[in-house]
């Protein structure tokens, strides 16, 4: 695939139109200083710190221009951050993916040297277009801009600018028609370019999986290191007797699953037989620009909370809990869902996730039947789970899903979300970022995140 991805919290994206667009229409400039995330195929940047011209430091008459000491400022900043520098500059009436002019090429490419010698890393080019917002960028590696790819930017809602020379929009099948009236062409020649992961394909990722393919998204992932068992066969959709026989891997299951469900023209779907908590595993899911957790240890889900912050994807998470009496009937059932971007609380503030349960599967103790017993926890592997309760959990993930990109009513995701089953109840949890969270305040680090992979886990422990 071509080209890197720009990415950049709504509060940033905020901040920079509120300086760029001004109120009597002349194109202005401002600097800005970068991260980067290393994925295994796509490199992502990231704005983090808007630098504001000092008085003096840039001039504005009809095409904007800026001194050579307001770039060493900032370039020194950006060097003590161990970041890189973007420059940034305002088409007002432009709309869309914008090209470069020849007075903004030779702007830019008069500072790349200098800005590549003082931080290490490439001069980004950036301009943010007037009439709908839309951003695009360039990197100034090499003697002529390298474009990128697409620019996210990652609040409550998601919006992708993407470069159409790179990732052209696909047109509609006749298969997708009633899917496209639902959301409009616009949003559907959006989403069905995201990159789409699926960490985790028990039950409720396999069935997200295919109706993601179902819905014509053209890049597809799925990641899960486990093969089926006999005792999974209840409850995923579409697995075999034979593929049980034969252990095959669930990433393969759900593949061929999606392969039949899918309506894109040559969908891509990559099979991804690792675990998230691996470094290789947290690599490949850096190359995607959403991901669905479908994965219920607290280790795997401390990883994708990491990651959804420093990394800006959004993670949609989701889980049920079945709750039962002693003589084996149901007490109770909740299921819950949540998207973890910035504007949300993460699973540390909202309770979903306790520090000590982490550490705890990072050690390997969660898999120990005696130390579980003996700590009086509850077994995290083969809790209670049914097939006719795991779709509204699926159910509740997608929802966000489509809050997230086609945004109705333009409200982008809900608050972290509970389903009560016994009174039929949805909750809105109250639960908000907690002052002094290291997860969210860790916002756009990308490689600098805290880092929860580890190569090799300790061996298992026997669970027959
Ligand atoms: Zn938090």
């Amino acid at each position: 695939m071509g080209g890197e991805s720009l990415a950049l919290p709504y509060l940033v994206h905020d901040q920079l139109t509120a300086h760029l667009l001004r109120a009597d229409g002349q194109e202005d400039v401002c600097l800005a200083t970068y991260s980067t995330s290393t994925g295994r195929s796509r490199v992502s940047r990231f704005l983090t710190h808007v630098e504001l011209p000092l008085p003096g430091e840039r001039l504005v008459h009809g095409n904007a221009s800026f001194t050579g000491e307001y770039v060493l400022r900032v370039a020194a900043t950006a060097a003590a951050r161990q970041q890189g520098v973007a420059i940034l500059h305002s088409h007002p009436y432009g709309r869309g993916w914008q090209g470069l002019s020849r007075v903004d090429h030779e702007a830019e490419r008069s500072y790349a040297q200098l800005v590549l010698r003082m931080t290490g890393l490439p001069l980004l080019g950036v301009t943010l277009a007037g009439a709908d917002e839309a951003w695009s960028a360039r990197s100034w590696d090499r003697k002529e801009p390298s474009w990128f790819a697409s620019v996210r930017v990652v609040g409550t809602q998601l919006r992708v600018n993407w470069n159409d020379h790179l990732i052209p929009p696909v047109a509609p099948r006749a298969s997708q028609v009633r899917t496209v009236s639902a959301w409009g062409p616009t949003t559907h020649a959006m989403l069905t370019r995201l990159r789409v992961l699926v960490v985790g394909v028990g039950s409720v990722g396999l069935d997200i999986a295919q109706r993601l393919a179902a819905t014509g998204i053209q890049h597809l992932g799925v990641m899960d290191h486990d093969v089926v068992h006999e005792v999974n066969l209840d409850r995923l959709i579409g697995a075999t007797r034979d593929d049980a026989r034969r252990q095959l891997a669930k990433v393969e299951v759900a593949e061929r699953q999606m392969r039949s469900a899918a309506t894109a023209d040559s969908p891509v779907i990559e099979p991804l037989q690792m675990s998230i908590c691996s470094p290789e595993g947290l690599a490949a899911a850096l190359d995607y620009d959403v991901i669905f957790s479908c994965v219920d240890r607290p280790w795997p889900r401390a990883v994708l909370n990491g990651l959804a912050y420093a990394d800006l994807i959004p993670v949609i998470d989701g889980g049920i809990d079945i709750d039962t009496f002693e003589d084996g009937r149901m007490r109770a059932a909740s299921w819950r869902s949540h998207t973890l971007v910035p504007g949300r609380p993460c699973m540390s503030c909202s309770r979903q996730l306790v520090a000590a349960q982490v550490s705890l599967d990072m050690e390997g103790l969660l898999d120990d039947p005696v130390y579980i017993r003996r700590a009086g926890l509850k077994p995290s592997a083969g809790s209670p789970n049914v097939a006719i309760l795991s779709a509204s959990v699926s159910a509740a993930q997608l929802a966000h899903f489509v809050s997230l990109t086609a945004a109705p009513g333009s409200r982008g995701v809900p608050a972290p979300l509970r389903y009560v089953l016994s009174p039929h109840i949805l909750e809105q949890l109250r639960d908000a970022t907690l002052e002094f969270c290291p997860i969210e305040r860790a916002l756009g680090q990308g490689d600098r995140r805290i880092a929860m992979t580890r190569s090799a886990r300790l061996p298992a422990v026997d669970r027959s």
